[in-house]
């Protein structure tokens, strides 16, 4: 079976930089692990494979890369995080929702959204992390991704993704692709850029074939010179454990805790990412309590 994996590419005398990747298996995890309709696959599988590309622009192995999707249809909300490492963690606010499809047999990625904004987060352990925030123009993220670039980055940008569901709601393919352009592109490049981009018959068909990445970026960079400049493979990953559990517990008020304990009831605190649960007993939270204390003092 083929992994997920991601490739950078460089083309176009170096005018031309470009990512893809392949998220099948993410998704597919993220689909048990959550429940996920096709609907929330695809909101969610887009969303991943973007962080996926983006937290490669990241400098350093210890920024975090969050990327929020907020609406006023029916899914809510939707949130990933990512890094430079290439795993990725996310979920739906409401991944049980299931719309009719469009009059194309598309699914309505963009009503499941409604309007809303799209959030980028980048934490790069300083005090205050870089926050920038469009309101969608599409709600099918990919477009509005593209936008995300031009109006937040200054970087004109071509950005797809996709998702394909099998009927069973098993993931038949999932991944996408990502172009920058540096600065000061000659026009005759752009020209051919955007013609490559029009012909091509999107990700999720193209992949569905069983196409490789690399073989996406031949189609996508047709008439340049490129290279691939780094492979790595990707991962679903989530980072909660019972130590940050606590953590968590110990950022709720003293009465909170001192209440708990009253009650004389184990805790459990539950990781929307994964699903992982986690239950703290009575000396947990006296852990809990002493660790407060102590902060205060
Ligand atoms: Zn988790």
């Amino acid at each position: 079976m083929k992994h997920d994996y991601l490739i950078r590419v460089l083309g176009a005398n170096e005018k031309v930089r470009g990512f893809a990747v392949d998220t099948k298996g993410i998704v597919e995890h993220a689909r048990l692990i959550h429940h996920n309709t096709p609907l929330a696959s695809a909101i969610l599988g887009r969303l991943m494979s973007a962080g996926l590309m983006m937290g490669q622009m990241l400098k350093s192995k210890e920024d975090k890369l969050t990327v929020q999707l907020l609406g006023d249809g029916p899914f809510k909300h939707a949130i990933i995080t990512s890094n430079l490492a290439g795993t990725v963690r996310g979920y739906v606010s409401n991944p049980g929702v299931e719309l009719p499809l469009r009059k194309d047999g598309h699914l309505d990625v963009s009503r499941a959204i409604g309007n809303g904004s799209l959030t980028v987060i980048r934490d790069m352990g300083l005090k205050d992390p870089y926050v920038s925030s469009i309101d969608l123009t599409s709600g099918e993220i990919a477009e509005d991704l593209t936008y995300y670039f031009a109006q937040s980055e200054q970087t004109p940008s071509s950005v797809g993704l996709g998702v394909l569901v099998d009927v069973d709601q098993t993931i038949l393919a999932s991944g996408g692709f990502l172009l920058q352009l540096m600065p000061n592109t000659d026009q005759k490049t752009i020209d051919q850029l955007e013609k490559n981009i029009k012909n091509f018959v999107g990700v999720t068909p193209y992949l569905s074939q069983g196409h490789s990445l690399e073989e996406m970026m031949d189609v996508l960079f047709e008439g340049f010179d490129h290279e691939v400049t780094d492979t790595m493979d990707v991962s679903w990953k989530c980072n909660c454990s019972f130590e940050r559990g606590k953590e968590v517990l110990a950022t709720l008020k003293r009465d909170e805790i001192v209440n708990m304990i009253e009650e004389g009831k184990p805790v459990e605190v539950n990781c929307d990412f994964c699903q992982s649960h986690y239950r703290y007993d009575i000396e947990d939270l006296k852990e809990v309590l002493s660790h407060i204390d102590e902060q205060a003092k």
